[in-house]
């Protein structure tokens, strides 16, 4: 079986061709183009702008994934889409693209939620069976959520002020270490002490599985102005200090998850975690210790398959193509879509 997909729903412009060939032998092409330097002069992306920019991109680079994975459209089984939640200009430009493929070439459609491209994206890495814990963090979501199979999830505990990409992205801009946000703090941050300045960690010890991330940027924000002037060392030791505090939440709330996760499952994990953030080595450190202290392990997918790409949302269509999912080319595309809104695929989906 061989899958295209596409993914246009912020500032990368991605089309991958995956199968389900075994595990390592998946992906075939898998070509992302990032439209950072587009959007730099404006510290964020320019909704417009990325639109364009999709537009401008998408035909090449589906022509060459397809040559590199040394395909035609005729041996595609399915043509998936991201159809949202994003923005929803760019999320036009891949949809309305892969549906022209489809209807030229007389394939099925399969529209796909980028989050649970995310979601799935370990299974396209890992022998990894459902059920699992996964903590989704990303530029516009931070959730603890049971998957329990594609299209089943159940959610724990999420953000209930700034996703945590967000968060990384905003302390990023205060203390103007450049765009994008999150690998600019995480390579500031290891030149920097965590423990000179302290911050808070908000939500940490209280019940529930939720997050709370705007107090911690406005932390940050105040120790700035305590200081008379901010040398490059100040800054290193908050950014070291921002990325320890939001490892310590993530943990925190990762370790109760995945108790309540135990108890009702009566499985002991695995603790996947997924979305760009979970590039951050330090997180990624931080939950393999929670998941070992619990009796399992964390699983993490490699990480330019944790930041926006194409592959993600061919696997999260592959998976959903096998269970017989097919879309109708009237699929409207969705600014919101909360992952568990979603039902598990059907021979007959609706539109
Ligand atoms: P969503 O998936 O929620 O719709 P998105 O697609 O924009 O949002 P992703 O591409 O999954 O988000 O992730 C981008 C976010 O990940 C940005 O906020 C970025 O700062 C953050 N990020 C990327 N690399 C790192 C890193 N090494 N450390 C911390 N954060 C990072
Ligand atoms: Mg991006
Ligand atoms: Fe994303």
């Amino acid at each position: 079986m061989l899958i295209l997909g596409i993914e246009t729903s912020c500032d990368e412009t991605a089309a991958a061709v995956v199968s389900d060939a075994d595990v390592g032998a998946r992906l075939r092409a898998n070509l992302v183009f990032t439209q950072l330097e587009e959007h730099r002069l404006y510290g964020g992306v320019v909704p417009e702008i990325a639109a364009r920019s999709h537009l401008e991109r998408i035909d090449a680079l589906v022509a060459e994934a397809l040559r590199e994975a040394g395909v035609d459209f005729a041996d595609l089984d399915a043509i998936a889409a991201t159809t949202g939640p994003g923005l929803i200009g760019g999320v036009m430009v891949g949809m309305m693209t892969a549906k022209a493929i489809a209807a030229v070439h007389g394939k099925p459609f399969v529209a796909v939620n980028h989050l649970e491209g995310h979601a799935l994206t370990a299974r396209l890495t890992h022998d990894l069976p459902f059920p699992y814990l996964l903590l989704l963090v990303s530029g516009g979501h931070c959730q603890l959520l049971a998957v329990e199979g594609v299209g089943r999830y159940r959610r724990y505990g999420g953000t209930i002020d700034d996703a945590v990409g967000e968060a990384f992205d905003k302390t990023a801009k205060l203390l103007e270490l450049g765009y994008p946000g999150g690998p600019a703090v995480e390579r500031r941050a290891r030149s920097g002490d965590p423990r000179r300045i302290a911050l808070p960690r908000p939500m940490v010890g209280r019940p529930g599985c939720d997050f709370s991330f705007s107090g911690l940027k406005t932390a940050v924000r105040h120790a700035l102005g305590k200081l008379e002037s901010v040398t490059p060392q100040d800054r290193a030791d908050l950014a070291a200090a921002f990325q320890a505090a939001v490892a310590d939440v993530l943990a925190d709330r990762s370790a109760r998850a995945l108790a309540r996760f135990q108890a009702e499952t009566g499985q002991s994990g695995p603790l996947v975690v997924a979305g760009g953030v979970a590039a951050n080595a330090t997180l990624r450190a931080r939950l393999s210790d929670v998941a070992q202290a619990q009796g399992t392990e964390l699983i993490a997918p490699p990480m330019a398959l944790c930041t926006d790409n194409g592959a993600m949302i061919a696997w999260a269509g592959l998976e959903r193509f096998r269970l017989g999912a097919v879309d109708g080319l009237d699929f409207p595309a969705r600014p919101r879509w909360p992952l568990d809104s979603l039902s598990a695929p059907t021979a007959s989906t609706p539109a």
